[in-house]
């Protein structure tokens, strides 16, 4: 099915923000303030027949198109487009019932804050998706998507069912088209499957995505919240704190385990000074929440009484400030946990892990998180939950092919002025590469690769760390269905 450029009537006034408009100067950034765009003009689009002829001028002008629906992309795959068009997906947040099949529409512009809260309100029903609500699916959907559900029930995409998508054929013709799983025409059917995960800003622009069977809202949810004062450790006492998280996860991530319903985020912060910490938020939800007690218990080890986390770390809040665990409505704990936090400098990297931590990797931690040179209170390593339901899903069922981890990291330091880029960028580059040497975490049995929603343009085999042997097959879904690569960014897929 295909919608082809047709009129010219804007959905609403004041849709195209040109250099003169007083909004141009906010709506050329990005979440990531390192991120400043100098495109022609911003198009806010309020409708697919509208991103189909902003699509169609773009490219009969000779103007680079990128797309934004959330902003908070890690790289700067979007503001970087001098004198091209950003299309901004954000007026496109609709959340709704739609199809003989009775699946959720979600329009590409939408936030995961839109999609909880319709979901949950209007239908009983959630996706596994992010714990922060201000991304926007545009971007989170087509990475694959994770979050405190997805132990329970998998990633976000494994519920993507359809996309409807404008992109531009060999011709230089706009176009909407939808495809989905079902679809006859097995190109068709490649197409879906590289937007499970196989990245934003590559084949076109998603106006639509449907989602089949979500599983039902939690009715409650039990969240913890621990933190260690870095004063009470030693390398013996940290490396104990992370070999018990990593053998925890290795002992209870097969699928259909009990603690299913727990997802936890080690904070492993660098110690700057008096009152730092390390922190540890977990979630639980189902039928048997004395299993909370049960990782708390096994969590603490020898370590002191757990403290309330006295500060927030990066773009993660200081949570309950309380150490009980605490009882509350699922969707107030959602609200509760997420944590986009403002908008700062950052930089981030990440890694799959199938096994513990080894134990150079423990010292390389303690390293870098216990005398850094310049200490920044908001960098870190977040080791969060990861398995379980992911893992019920073959590797080339998507195009995430990471479906053996039991843990994902988040390497990630922010910062305010521009001045403290090169220690910030330093600090990280550097406890990345004694982690993992320079190739990055080569899939080795231990770790496995990165994940495409935490890009990071310093690998140099992107290709392979985010997608394995799926890139051969992303390559050609790019020259069949984006055969002009009017869709590219830094790392964007390379047609066949
Ligand atoms: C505070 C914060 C918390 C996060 N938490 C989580 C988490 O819990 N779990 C998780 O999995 N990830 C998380 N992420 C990562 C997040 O999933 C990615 O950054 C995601 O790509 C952001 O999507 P966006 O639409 O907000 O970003 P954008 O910057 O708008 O877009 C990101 C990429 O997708 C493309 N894109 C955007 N919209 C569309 C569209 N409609 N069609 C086609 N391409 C599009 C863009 O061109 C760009 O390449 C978090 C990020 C931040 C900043």
């Amino acid at each position: 099915m295909a919608e082809s450029a047709a009129g010219a009537t804007p959905v609403f006034p004041g849709d195209r923000v040109e250099r003169h408009d007083p909004r141009y100067p906010t709506m050329v950034r990005g979440f990531n303030r390192r991120f400043v765009g100098h495109p022609r003009y911003v198009q806010v689009c309020g409708d697919t027949g509208q991103v189909v002829r902003t699509v169609q001028r773009a490219v009969d002008e000779g103007l680079r198109l990128t797309v934004r629906c959330g902003g908070h992309c890690y790289e700067d795959f979007v503001c970087d487009n001098d004198g091209g068009v950003i299309v901004d997906m954000s007026a496109m947040d609709g959340v709704h019932r739609d199809g003989p099949d009775g699946d959720y529409c979600v329009e590409g512009g939408a936030t995961l804050w839109n999609v909880y809260t319709h979901l949950y309100r209007e239908y009983g029903v959630t996706l596994p998706a992010g714990s922060c609500y201000s991304v926007g699916v545009g971007g989170h959907v087509t990475g694959g998507g994770y979050g405190l559900l997805s132990r329970l029930h998998g990633l976000t995409v494994d519920f993507l069912h359809a996309v409807e998508v404008v992109r531009v054929d060999d011709a230089g013709r706009a176009e909407a088209i939808t495809v989905s799983r079902d679809s006859p025409d097995p190109d068709e059917r490649e197409l879906l499957w590289a937007h499970l995960g196989g990245g934003g800003g590559n084949f076109g622009v998603v106006t639509r995505f449907w989602f089949r069977e979500p599983p039902p809202a939690p009715t409650e949810a039990w969240l913890l919240n621990h933190a260690w004062s870095w004063s009470d450790l030693d390398p013996d006492s940290f490396a104990g704190l992370v070999q018990r998280y990593g053998e925890f996860h290795a002992a209870n991530s097969g699928v259909g385990s009990p603690f299913a319903g727990l997802f936890g985020a080690l904070h492993l912060t660098q110690n700057a000074g008096a009152s730092s910490q390390v922190g540890l938020t977990a979630q639980y939800v189902g039928d048997e929440p004395s299993l909370l007690d049960e990782f708390a218990v096994a969590m603490r080890g020898d370590l002191p009484a757990p403290q309330v986390q006295a500060t927030p770390v990066g773009h993660h809040r200081a949570g309950l400030r309380d150490t009980e665990i605490q009882r509350m409505p699922w969707l107030f704990a959602t609200q509760t946990l997420n944590g986009s936090g403002p908008n700062q400098r950052g930089k981030y990297k990440s890694a799959y892990m199938i096994e513990p931590f080894p134990e150079a990797q423990v010292e390389a931690m303690w390293e870098h998180l216990a005398e850094p040179l310049n200490p920044n209170p908001q960098a870190l390593l977040q080791v969060d939950s990861y398995g379980c339901q992911v893992n019920a899903v073959a590797p080339d069922a998507t195009a995430v092919p990471q479906r053996s981890s039991i843990m994902k990291l988040q390497y990630q330091t922010y910062w305010t002025d521009p001045a403290d880029d090169a220690q910030n960028l330093d600090w990280i580059r550097g406890f990345y590469d004694a982690m993992y040497g320079g190739r990055g975490p080569y899939p080795d049995g231990t770790v496995d690769g990165c994940y495409v929603n935490y890009p990071d343009v310093d690998l140099d085999d992107w290709q392979y760390l985010y997608y394995q042997d799926g890139y051969p097959r992303l390559r050609e879904v790019k020259a069949r269905w984006d055969p002009l690569d009017v869709f590219r960014h830094q790392q964007s897929i390379e047609p066949a």
